[in-house]
């Protein structure tokens, strides 16, 4: 049953070239108006040439016989007459001259025929050709004709012995005579009245014959042009139908998506195989992509962070476009980094196609340098960071925002063995490039975002965090501590006789050294640890990750390279010192807050002890604190 439903599908599909490509359904319609123009020609010309074959065979075969039988057969009633009248018993010498004349009249006629049946072909047309040979075929008539004109010249012999003997011959003779021409000139009538019904029988034939074919043609041409003209109106209205509903739901749906009332339920109906199917298909993929694309961008703008945009970016990646190797790389633009931010991986240089130092120095990253897309499709070996592996490539794309490459997303694709797997990456890097085009504008704005952020838990002397730095982030250093199981120490910082400095050397001078005591903070910790402004020449530090007493060893050195640097000042070189108080989170407490605290005595404790030293936070001192 189903071989039998396919076959016939594939019979309709054949009949209405519903899969063939538009040029060969216009070829093919071509060959059919042609083709129709061909049956209605040919049925035309053959009915035309049918109707001028029968025409001249009239003409040609039966005509001359009816000439001569028309002067032949009157002559002959005239002979009969002539006789019947004569006088009798003598010989009629005006009777005689009378048939005479008949009988020249009928040889002319006879001798007319004969040179109209035998005459050749002047113009070489092929029907008179035809018809000659025809006419000098038809025997039998031929030879019928033959016998009566050898019957009139027998008749006229006798006629000229009649006159010959017209003197000294006896009555007997005469009467002998006379019967004898009556004889001949009767049995040749009937001869000729017989061949007369023989040649209009034809004649009847012939007409009847060229009717019919006026009649049969008249109605084949009809026919003809009525199926034609059914078949033509067909296939113009299937075709024009083919293709105007088609581009007509194109331009609904483009003119919906214009208007933001785009119908994803209403996709274009794909009917054909052919280019109009192969456009409604890629029109309703960018329905899709475009309808993707618009929802995309709104859930990113409604995004809290940059992390949860990169992260939704990577999931249309794999999701969308169906890429799976991919990376989203964060710059810094201000430190001339750049950092793997999704898929999050806890060591970036294990998972990394390219070169570890475009990390540390984001200008060796071709795309982010350059601003433009690089891709080893285009050009083999186009970025000298890009880590060969056997056929691999890559694409990779700077995501500009504010004039730079905020952002650099790496596709990296396995060998490609043909033309149409090539084509099919490409398809997926566009699809990954209208999202990543949709989401350059929402990234923008959460960077500026970050950036505020930023600068508002920045110290804008010193250029370390702030108080409200630590009071923002608290909570997530607290939390990957307590889930990697480390330890922070906390270094309390306090400059010793700072105000003297000031009054000593004024405000600008104390800013400077300030400044510079940042700085000397900064070098003598990690990266990973975090420097905070606390107060006015208060620093609090937390050294993250950190073993017991390291806290000590890291604030003596701090206190030392205070102690050994020389603030420049417009009066010489100035010498400072500092005291700081040292406790754990969370060996000495399991409260954060409570922990700075703890340092905060200590260093009370430094400062009380006569200040330039370090003091690690002891039970007792808070012991102290509460007695006291
Ligand atoms: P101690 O050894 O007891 O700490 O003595 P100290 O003079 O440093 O005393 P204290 O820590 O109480 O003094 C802090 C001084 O730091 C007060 C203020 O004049 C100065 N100060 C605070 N912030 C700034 C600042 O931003 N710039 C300058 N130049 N001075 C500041
Ligand atoms: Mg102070
Ligand atoms: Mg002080």
């Amino acid at each position: 049953m189903e071989k039998v439903t396919s076959f016939w599908e594939r019979f309709v599909q054949f009949i209405t070239f519903i899969n063939l490509p538009i040029r060969k359904k216009f070829l093919l319609f071509e060959m059919g108006t042609f083709f129709w123009f061909c049956v209605i020609g040919i049925v035309s010309v053959g009915s035309l040439s049918f109707i001028h074959f029968r025409y001249a065979q009239i003409v040609h075969v039966n005509l001359p016989y009816i000439k001569a039988l028309q002067t032949i057969h009157p002559e002959l009633v005239v002979m009969d007459r002539t006789i019947a009248l004569r006088e009798e018993g003598t010989h009629c010498t005006q009777t005689l001259f009378a048939l005479k004349t008949s009988l020249a009249h009928m040889k002319n006629a006879f001798s007319e025929a004969l040179v109209s049946l035998q005459k050749q072909p002047s113009s070489g047309n092929i029907f008179e050709m035809v018809l000659t040979s025809l006419s000098k075929d038809d025997n039998e008539n031929f030879n019928t004709l033959q016998e009566i004109n050898k019957d009139i010249i027998a008749l006229e012999e006798l006629v000229l012995l009649g006159q010959k003997n017209s003197t000294g011959t006896s009555d007997e003779h005469s009467r002998e005579f006379w019967k004898k021409i009556e004889m001949r000139v009767k049995k040749t009538h009937e001869k000729t009245v017989s061949f007369s019904k023989v040649v209009e029988e034809r004649y009847h034939y012939y007409s009847t014959q060229v009717n019919n074919i006026i009649r049969i043609s008249i109605n084949s041409i009809a026919i003809v042009i009525l199926l034609s003209v059914t078949l033509l109106m067909f296939f113009t209205r299937w075709l024009r139908e083919a293709f105007s509903r088609p581009i007509e739901s194109m331009i609904h749906q483009i003119h919906s998506i214009g208007t933001g009332e785009v119908d994803l339920s209403k996709k274009l109906k794909i009917k054909s195989k052919d280019e109009i199917g192969t456009l409604s298909k890629e029109f309703n993929k960018l329905v899709d992509t475009v309808y993707g694309v618009t929802v995309f961008k709104k859930v990113i703008e409604e995004d809290t962070s940059l992390e949860t945009v990169y992260t939704r970016l990577g999931e249309v990646f794999e999701k969308e476009a169906g890429i799976k190797h991919y990376r989203i790389f964060d710059v810094n633009a201000a430190k001339g980094t750049m950092s793997v931010v999704y898929p999050y991986v806890s060591d970036e240089s294990d998972f990394l196609s390219c070169n570890e130092e475009i990390l540390h120095s984001c200008s060796l990253c071709r795309a982010q340098k350059t601003g433009h897309k690089v891709s080893s499709f285009e050009y083999e070996g186009v970025c000298k960071e890009f880590m060969k592996e056997e056929g691999k490539k890559h694409v990779c794309i700077p995501l500009i925002v504010s004039g730079h490459a905020g952002a650099v997303v790496q596709f990296v694709f396995e060998k490609v063995h043909s033309a149409e797997e090539l084509e099919h990456i490409n398809e997926k890097i566009f699809k990954a490039e209208s999202y990543i085009k949709n989401s350059l504008s929402v990234i923008e704005t959460k960077r500026l975002m970050n950036t505020l952020r930023e600068s508002s838990l920045v110290d804008g002397l010193t250029g370390l965090y702030n108080r409200r730095f630590l009071q923002d982030h608290s909570n997530q250093i607290i939390a990957s501590t307590l889930r990697r199981k480390k330890q922070i120490s906390l270094l309390m910082c306090d400059m010793d006789y700072f105000k003297q400095v000031n009054d000593k050397f004024g405000h600008d001078v104390g800013d400077s050294v300030l400044k510079e005591t940042s700085h000397i903070l900064k070098k003598c910790v990690r990266e990973a640890d975090i420097v905070i402004r606390f107060g006015g020449e208060e620093f609090l530090i937390l050294l993250i990750d950190t073993e017991v007493d390291y806290g000590m060893s890291v604030a003596e050195k701090i206190r030392l390279a205070v102690e050994e640097y020389s603030f420049k000042t417009t009066d010489g070189i100035l010498k400072k010192t500092i005291s700081m108080g040292v406790s754990d989170f969370p060996n000495d407490t399991d409260g954060f807050w409570q922990a700075i605290k703890f340092a905060d005595v200590a260093l009370y404790k430094a400062k009380e002890m006569g200040r330039n030293r370090c003091i690690r936070f002891s039970s007792d001192y808070w012991d102290q604190k509460a007695n006291f």
